[in-house]
């Protein structure tokens, strides 16, 4: 999809659901370093630091993003081997059928160490390797403080590796590329600001189950997980609805995901603007 300097409406993607089954591209999900020949570039890349966290996080907006034609990728800082369930290898395989039934182009591990990400200058230049290989216009990541040190690391990682990328003269493979924007995702955070804007998954929320449902080994009969607290005894799936509900009531849809960018947003005319006052 072409990207197009006009905000996104609630009308204006054209969406056509994507075919049962079909294939990822290409999943590696077990380290490997970025191709210094750049690839078909990206609309979309999800950067998180463990492998299901853009599942939890944003799965339906990912969902959304392919369904309108966007080319969706997504970077596994880690592999998540320090987790207390599953291992690495399991959840390799995991996170490989997760993108294909994302519908994900891509998805590649960093193979920095789980709980030890920080934003250093060393892990900064991976990170921007990445992004000049797979060249994303649009760059989602995790909200900027978080419950596992490794999220708010990343937050910050991506940030400053997206500016390093962009500059021609950064001792790193592959041509200069910054991306357009980034944005983070609030889903589940205790200390969320006002999202700048909600992306209605009502028509996508079946799909995030699914793809949330191939993390058997850290998700089966799970109540929280990551920055999803328990509810009680409530089932992990049922958590996730109840905070979509909860964000969805922001923009009077039945689901939302909700995100955040430090500079405004634009919107074209107050004649078009939408979400109901009353
Ligand atoms: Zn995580």
């Amino acid at each position: 999809m072409s990207p197009s300097p006009a905000p996104s409406g609630p009308d204006s993607p054209s969406e056509s659901p994507r075919g049962e089954g079909e294939p990822s591209a290409d999943s590696r999900t077990t380290p490997t370093s970025p191709s210094a020949q750049a690839e078909e570039a990206l609309d979309v890349l999800a950067i998180f630091a463990h492998p299901d966290d853009a599942e939890l996080l944003c799965g339906g907006a990912l969902a959304r993003s392919v369904a309108a034609g966007e080319r969706m990728g997504l970077l596994d800082l880690t592999r998540g081997e320090m987790g207390s369930r599953g291992t690495a290898e399991i959840r390799a395989e995991e996170a490989a059928a997760a993108a294909r039934t994302l519908g994900a182009v891509t998805r590649r591990c960093a193979g920095l160490p789980d709980g030890g990400l920080v934003n250093t200058l060393e892990y900064r230049r991976i990170v921007a390797g990445w992004i000049r290989s797979l060249r994303p216009r649009i760059l989602v990541t995790h909200w900027l403080q978080g419950r596992h040190p490794d999220h708010t690391a990343a937050a910050r990682l991506v940030r400053d590796a997206a500016f390093l990328a962009g500059l021609r003269r950064a001792p790193l493979a592959g041509d200069a590329h910054r991306p357009f924007k980034v944005v983070h995702t609030l889903t589940f955070q205790e200390d969320a600001p006002p999202p700048s804007f909600v992306i209605d998954v009502t028509d996508h929320m079946e799909r995030r189950l699914e793809a949330m449902a191939c993390f058997a080994s850290q998700w089966s009969d799970a109540r929280g997980a990551g920055e999803a607290f328990p509810g009680g005894d409530r089932p992990l799936e049922d958590q996730v609805r109840a905070q979509l509900a909860h964000y969805g009531s922001k923009i009077r849809v039945a689901y939302g995901e909700p995100f955040w960018t430090r500079e405004a947003m634009e919107w074209n005319t107050l004649g078009s603007l939408g979400v109901s006052t009353f």
